[in-house]
This record gives structure tokens, C-alpha cells and sequence, in this order.
């Protein structure tokens, strides 16, 4: 029988491997599994919050996956069964896989702070999957009243998107500025540090004097109980009653990792740093934001990084061969302003079973430096986009 490579999740890290499958062997059976016809990108979604930008501008659709040859089959993934080699979907089929690759990005820890839930999202949305809840957000911030207080609730690490809460905060304090200049925002952080946090912090103070406060974990900003009747953050240090509410809650991996029994108890699932593989489940491999091992952050740019090192190394075990050792890049670029983009690089490659940066290859944009080069850096943030996207859907 011909072998089939399953890829569950059609996101960055999915949709990306199944077509670097597909391209290092054109002969490959290659089955991608997500239930939603039309992608939703988080990139840029907070350009959409800020009223920059259209949610349309975000989706993608899988024609151009299916017309590489690659079966895309809408469905979720419901079971895996190791011994058969079987995956089972929500409507009762099940696909043979030589192997499997699971990458259904994360899940929002509902039980992580009392009060938030599956329904509370309605009154203080997450948004931290694009979609319906990015245009909530957005349509609750253009119903503020100036003066209104937005308060954004931020996480521990790891989760999506590290610099994704303050680049969020830094555009809806642009549309403040311009549109509800009386306005205030609050981000309450379950952290003491942040990615990019100086390059934030100076950006905020030239562009936004005293509109932004950040309270850290030390000074009380860790949310331990909301309340979605009145809008409330809890906090071990005091209420903040928000006009506003964007409630990032902690993550882990999404359901069907721990269905298939590639997620330990974290919530988040160990690899091979060389091929993905689960540290748990031989035959399956784990990418994007489900993986942890190591230093890379979890963003579109590593997603679709390490799908391809994983597809490389699927065909290499398929045939045999011993895979090759992996050097991974990641760039996240964020916006401050529409014109001011900031930028964090960094190298990895495998180290004692993790993936370690490498020293002295990466870095942040200059602390200080003209517009000019910010503007660029907006400009380069822009094109990632589009290119990115383009790779992976067109
Ligand atoms: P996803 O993109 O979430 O894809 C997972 C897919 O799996 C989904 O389509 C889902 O429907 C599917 N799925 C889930 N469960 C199942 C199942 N049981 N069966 C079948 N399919 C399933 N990254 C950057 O690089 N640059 C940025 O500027 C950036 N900005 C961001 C801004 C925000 C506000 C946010 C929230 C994120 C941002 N990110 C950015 C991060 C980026 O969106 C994620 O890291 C990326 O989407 C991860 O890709 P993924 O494929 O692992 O997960």
C-alpha cells in the first residue's frame, strides 16, 4: 500500500508541512485534517482590533493546498489509534498514516482563572484566536466612551505569540489617542518581563505619554478571578473595573494533542528537536504551537519553520534515512504604530535534546533609532505578512 502522511491542523505549522511534503515527494499521500474551510490568521489581527485593517484580510481559504495535490479533508480529528496507525474524525472515518503530524496550535485554559469561561468570552473576549472574537474586541473598543478604561489581561509564559499582548496594547492606544484621546489602558501581566519590553516601553512613552500603565506580576498584575457581570479583573492587589476587558488566558496545546497522547502534564508537547517527533508517541510528530523544547517562541514564523524541518525529516525516516541535523530561524515583528515596527530575531538549532538559540545570531531592533528605520521596519512587517500567508494558502 502506498504510505500517507496525516497532518492534523490546518494552520501555519500544518498547512505549511503538508505542502513540504508534498514538495519534497510529489508521490507522497498526504491528508490534511481541519474541520474550518476559511483560515484565520493572528498576524496582524491586532491591526483589525485597532480599526486598521478588515478581518477579511486575514483569510485564507485551502484551495491552493488542495490544488498541490493534497487531500484536504474538513474535520476534526477526534482519536488516534497508536496500534493501527489510525486517525479518527468527528464524523466516524478513520485514515491510515505511515505518520502522523499533529499540529493543532493551542487551546485557552478555561479552568486557569475563576470566573472565565467558554461564555464569559461574549463579555470580555480573548481574541486570541482570530476571528469572530478579534471583531468583538473591536467592536467593543468603537463602543467605548472616551474616558473609558480598557484593561488587558496578560499571561505567564509559555503562550502564543509573546510580544502579541503588548503590540496589541500599543495599537488600541493609537486608536485611543486619535479617537478617544481621554481614555486610558491597563495591562495586567502575570509576568515581570516581556518580549521586546524596552523597545515597548520607550515606543509607549514617546507615542503614547501616560496612556499606557503596565502592571507587573510583582506589583500585583497577575488576574486570579474576573468577573464577566461587571467587567472586573481580580487581582491579589485590588480590583480594576474595566470598560473593556481582553482576557488572554494561559494556553497549552490544543485538545487533540492530549487525545493522542502527545501531551504531557504542562499541557504541552515534548519533541525531538531534530525531527519533531514526540518524546511520548513514536510515529507522531508535533509542530507550532502544541511543540515545546526548548528557547524558539511560538509564532507563525517558527510554525512554519519547523514544519519544514519536520517534512524533511518525515520523508528521511520514511526512506530510512537518518535525518538531518536542523538550524531554525524565527523573526516576530510588532507594531507599535502603523508606521513603527519593532523586531526580534533568533537562530536555534539542537542542544542536549532542546532546541537552543544560538548565541550572539539573533537580536532586537536598536533601542534607539530614527522613524526612518521604524517606518521600514513597518513596511518589512507588512511584506512578512503577505509572503508568509502566500506560501502557506496561495
Ligand atoms: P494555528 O495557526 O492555531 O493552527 C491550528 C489549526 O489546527 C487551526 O486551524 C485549528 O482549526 C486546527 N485544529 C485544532 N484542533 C484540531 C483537530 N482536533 N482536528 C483538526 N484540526 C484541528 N506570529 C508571528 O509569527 N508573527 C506575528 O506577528 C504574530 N502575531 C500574532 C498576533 C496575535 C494577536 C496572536 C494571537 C498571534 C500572533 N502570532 C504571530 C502567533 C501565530 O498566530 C501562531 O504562533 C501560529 O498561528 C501558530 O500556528 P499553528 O499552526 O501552530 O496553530
Amino acid at each position: 500500500a502506498q504510505s500517507r502522511v496525516v497532518v492534523i491542523g490546518g494552520g501555519f505549522a500544518g498547512a505549511s508541512c503538508a505542502r513540504a511534503l508534498k514538495q519534497e515527494d510529489h508521490n507522497l499521500a498526504v491528508t490534511l485534517v481541519e474541520p474550518q474551510t476559511l483560515y484565520t490568521a493572528c498576524p496582524f489581527s491586532n491591526e483589525v482590533i485597532a480599526g486598521l485593517r478588515e478581518i477579511e484580510a486575514q483569510q485564507f481559504t485551502y484551495d491552493g493546498v488542495r490544488r498541490d495535490g493534497i487531500e484536504v479533508v474538513h474535520q476534526a480529528a477526534t482519536g488516534v489509534d497508536h496500534a493501527a496507525r489510525r486517525v479518527r474524525l468527528a464524523d466516524g472515518a478513520e485514515i491510515e498514516y505511515a505518520r502522523l503530524v499533529v499540529a493543532p496550535g493551542v487551546d485557552l485554559r478555561f479552568d486557569a482563572i475563576p470566573g472565565y469561561s467558554e461564555t464569559a468570552v461574549e463579555a470580555m473576549p480573548h481574541a486570541w484566536k482570530a476571528g469572530g472574537q478579534t471583531v468583538l474586541l473591536r467592536r467593543q473598543l468603537a463602543e467605548m466612551a472616551d474616558g473609558g478604561t480598557v484593561v488587558i489581561s496578560s499571561p505567564p509564559n509559555p503562550f502564543r505569540c509573546p510580544p502579541g499582548p503588548y503590540e496589541r496594547a500599543s495599537l488600541i492606544a493609537h486608536y485611543l489617542k486619535l479617537s478617544k484621546p481621554k481614555s486610558k489602558l491597563i495591562i495586567l501581566d502575570a509576568k515581570d518581563q516581556f518580549s521586546k519590553q524596552r523597545l515597548f516601553q520607550a515606543a509607549w512613552q514617546e507615542l503614547y505619554p501616560g496612556l499606557i500603565e503596565w502592571v507587573s506580576l510583582s506589583m500585583g498584575g497577575r488576574v486570579t478571578e474576573v468577573d464577566p457581570s461587571t467587567k472586573t479583573l481580580i487581582t491579589e492587589f485590588g480590583n480594576h473595573e474595566a470598560d473593556v476587558a481582553n482576557v488572554i488566558p494561559p494556553q497549552r496545546a490544543g485538545a487533540i494533542a492530549a487525545m493522542a497522547g502527545v501531551a504531557d502534564q504542562t499541557g504541552w508537547c515534548p519533541i525531538d528537536p531534530v525531527t519533531f517527533e514526540s518524546k511520548l508517541q513514536p510515529g507522531i510528530h508535533v509542530i507550532g504551537d502544541a511543540a515545546i523544547g526548548g528557547a524558539m517562541p511560538k509564532s507563525a514564523f517558527t510554525a512554519n519553520a519547523q514544519a519544514k524541518v519536520c517534512a524533511a525529516a518525515v520523508i528521511s525516516l520514511l526512506r530510512d534515512r537518518k535525518p538531518a541535523e536542523p538550524k531554525l530561524i524565527n523573526t516576530c515583528y510588532s507594531l507599535v504604530a502603523p508606521d513603527y515596527g519593532i523586531s526580534i530575531a533568533g537562530v536555534y538549532r539542537p542542544k542536549d535534546g532542546l532546541l537552543a538559540e544560538v548565541e550572539g545570531a539573533g537580536g532586537t531592533s536598536p533601542l534607539s533609532a530614527p522613524a526612518s528605520v521604524r517606518a521600514a521596519e513597518a513596511v518589512y512587517a507588512d511584506s512578512w505578512f503577505r509572503t508568509i500567508t502566500g506560501e502557506v494558502f496561495a
